[in-house]
This record gives structure tokens, sequence and C-alpha cells, in this order.
């Protein structure tokens, strides 16, 4: 049976740029957007496309396309990921930046929003072949970033050892040590305490509060979860220790289902040596579109956008979507799912931890003085927690879903900033 990570179903039919403008469409027509507000947001303010001739390890030369594209620095200095995947387009890359722009002001962090992409695979690359890429990457950029001007992060395939030469190939360049020029690094080169944990914890304290909107209680839910990368796999365990049952995960090869509950630390023990865990031995096999249609209370997609579709939002079970990916839900399909009354929990704010934590790291290398765990987390779901709040309290006021009154709240905050700052000259 096809799974919905197959590449058919991967690649949304609608274009991401054309999703993250409708729905500032629909923000802009609610609040009576002023049109010069609205023009500046539906255009990036920089888009790089870089082509990168790299060494392969057999001596030959491939060139790769890189883009690095800051759509928007009103509240601060561009933030946001990189990701290499082998379907990255510029498009993509816009609407994933203008997302990190809405993300950081519905947080309320200093931030405007970026993203970066590498057009590879990078199952196929060796660690040599990686290593070059992403140092050729970094020197193209070098121009455009920095800890006052943009600061990259990891994002799909991307960790904190990419990180770490990022960092170190713009300190080469420039001639001394810049850890704030980068975020999600190791920690003994200026990474924070639980960062690499920070999304999917910020993803499990969204679902605690959204249950709670409902009177319901964490423990005891039933939650399924699509993607079993950095933040899929942390979410199932923040999940466990919040007293939820993790019945199901997936990853791009197929899912896994145990109806008392999976043992998420095995399964992350098995991932660790190189495994996909659909080869799994201990649990129930299915695909990736029987996942998303398992009944369950809290479904967690973790992985690329474009996976909730009209063509499948009509036959999920779950009463709570908590979106830990960036846009997995299509326009149609959030329609539809509004009409049944299932609660979505947006990108903009369930997955807002990691871009939180990152800030965290950032004013620590600024200050290079660093906190333990328990002040990073606390902090974390001080920020989760009140952000959520606001945004109900939006939706329950304008009557609007948890999106929307994302949308309100970030509008409103970036607007603030604009009007203050003006126009130069
Ligand atoms: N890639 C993450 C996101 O989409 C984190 C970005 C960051 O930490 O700057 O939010």
């Amino acid at each position: 049976m096809p799974t919905a990570l197959d590449k058919e179903e991967i690649l949304p039919k609608n274009n991401p740029w054309q999703q993250a403008l409708g729905q500032l469409q629909g923000v802009a027509q609610k609040i009576n957007l002023e049109p010069w507000i609205y023009d500046r947001l539906a255009h990036c303010k920089r888009s790089v496309t870089v082509s990168m001739p790299v060494r392969m390890d057999d001596g030959s030369i491939q060139t790769f396309e890189g883009y690095r594209v800051q759509h928007n620095l009103d509240r601060g200095p561009a933030k946001g990921g990189l990701r290499f995947h082998h379907e990255v387009t510029l498009d993509e890359v816009k609407a994933l930046a203008f997302w990190m722009t809405i993300k950081c002001a519905v947080v309320n962090i200093p931030y405007g929003g970026a993203k970066g992409g590498i057009v590879c695979d990078p199952k196929k690359l060796s660690r040599g072949e990686m290593e070059r890429l992403t140092r050729k990457f970094a020197s193209e950029i070098s121009f455009l970033i920095g800890p006052d001007k943009d600061i990259p992060a990891p994002d799909v395939n991307t960790d904190p050892q990419i990180m770490a030469w990022i960092m170190d190939t713009y300190s080469m360049n420039i001639g001394y040590t810049v850890p704030g020029v980068v975020t999600g690094k190791p920690i003994n080169i200026g990474g924070s305490e639980g960062r690499r944990e920070a999304t999917g914890r910020g993803v499990a304290v969204a679902t605690f509060e959204a249950l709670k909107t409902l009177g319901r209680d964490i423990k005891g839910s039933r939650v399924v979860i699509q993607g079993f990368g950095n933040v899929g796999s942390n979410a199932a365990r923040t999940f466990i220790q919040m007293g939820a049952e993790v019945i199901a995960v997936s990853d791009w090869k197929g899912g896994l289902y145990d109806k008392n509950g999976l043992d998420i630390d095995d399964l992350r023990l098995y991932k660790k040596d190189g495994r996909s865990i659909a080869d799994y031995p201990r649990a129930e096999h299915l695909s990736n579109a029987q996942l998303l249609e398992c009944p369950c209370d809290v479904l967690v997609p973790c992985a690329l956008q474009g996976q909730i579709t009209k063509d499948n939002a009509q036959s999920i079970k779950a009463e709570v979507i908590v979106e830990g990916a960036n846009g997995p839900t299509t326009p149609e399909a959030d329609r539809l799912l509004r009409e049944r009354g299932v609660l979505v929990v947006p990108d903009i704010l369930a997955n807002a931890g990691g871009v939180t934590v990152s800030y965290f790291e950032w004013v620590q290398d600024l200050q290079a003085f660093f906190w333990n765990a328990d002040d990073v987390n606390r902090k974390l779901t001080d920020i989760m927690t009140r952000a959520f709040a606001e945004v109900y309290a939006i939706s329950r006021r304008e009557q609007v879903d948890l999106r929307l009154a994302a949308y309100i709240l970030a509008i409103e905050r970036i607007s603030k900033a604009l009007l203050v700052r003006g126009i130069y000259p």
C-alpha cells in the first residue's frame, strides 16, 4: 500500500508559498490590515539562490543548489532553520521563512523570519561530502548571516554537527569565534541545554494546554505521531513523561502500532543504529496513511508539509491535531477539520518551542553565560503556556480557530513594530 510519505503525496498539490499567502489574505481581511503592510508581508525581503560545486569522494564534482530567504526583519534579526532535502524548492523556503516571521511574533521573541534549504539527498552523501557541502553553503551565505543579521538553526535533516561546521566556517572567514551565528550547536561550543529536545517538548506543552481547554487531562490520552525524527521522537518522550500513551508512530518508511502504548525508549535505541523504525519487530505494522486515520485522542504530524489533505481529512478520528511539522495541513483540509469541530493547534504556535530555545541559546552566547537544563525548560514552558493562552483568548473573543487567532496576534505585533519604526526615508 502506498504510504502518505510516498513521492506523490509529499509534493503538495498547492504550492506552499501560495498556501502561506492564502493564510495572510485570510487574516488581512479579518483585521482590515493596511494594504501596504499586507504587501510588505506578502513579499520576502531577500531571497538568495546559490550554486555550489562540491568535490565528491570519488573525485567527481557535483553542483548543488541552495537557498537562504529572509522574509522579514522588522522585529529583529532574521531567524530560521536550514533543511537538506531532495525536493526543497525556493517557494517552499519562502513559505517556511514567512512562517518563521509569524512564529517568532506569536511567541514574542525579538526576531524576523528566515529559512534555508539545500537540494540534496543526505542519505546519499558521505560525512565528508556533507561537511564540504555545508561549509561551501556557509561561505556562500556568509555575507547574509551573523548574530545581528540572520541566525540559521537545524531543520529537516540537519543537526548540531552541521551547525558546528557552519559556526566554524563563518568564524574562520571572519578570524575569530562567533558562537551566536547559529543555534542548535553542540553544547561544548556554545549550544544550549534543552535545545535538541525543545521543539518536541514545546509540542507536548501545547497539547497539554489544548486538552485543558476541552476539560481533558493529558494523562491517559492516546497520542499518534507521524514522523520520528528530532521533533517526533522528543515529543513522544515528553508525552510519556506527562502520562499519555503513544500508540502509533511512523517514519518515511512506515508506521508502528500498539494499543497499549509503544516503548518509546526502546524505539529510540533501535533507531540509533541507523535502522528505520518501520522494521522494528515488537509492534504491529501499519502504513503512514493508516496511521493518520488511527482512532486516538491527539494526532501530531511531525514530518513534512502537505500531509493532511482534503482526501484524508474526513477520515481522521483524532479530536485534537497538534502541528509539530511546518505546514502539515493543506488549507482545504483545514476547512474540513474546522467544520467537523476538530481542534487544530497550528504549527506557528505548536512547534515554536524550537526557535524559543534557539533564542535562549543566542542570548546565552551573546552574554557568554550559560543556564542549566531546568532553567531552560522552565522558561520554555512559561513562553509556550503564555503564547497558548494569548492565542486561545483571541480565538474566543473573535470566534475564530486557533490558526487565525495566532495570525491575528502575530500580525498585530509585526504591524505595531512597522508603524512605530515608520518608513525610511
Ligand atoms: N527549524 C525550526 C523551526 O522551524 C527551528 C528554527 C530555529 O531554531 O531558528 O521552527
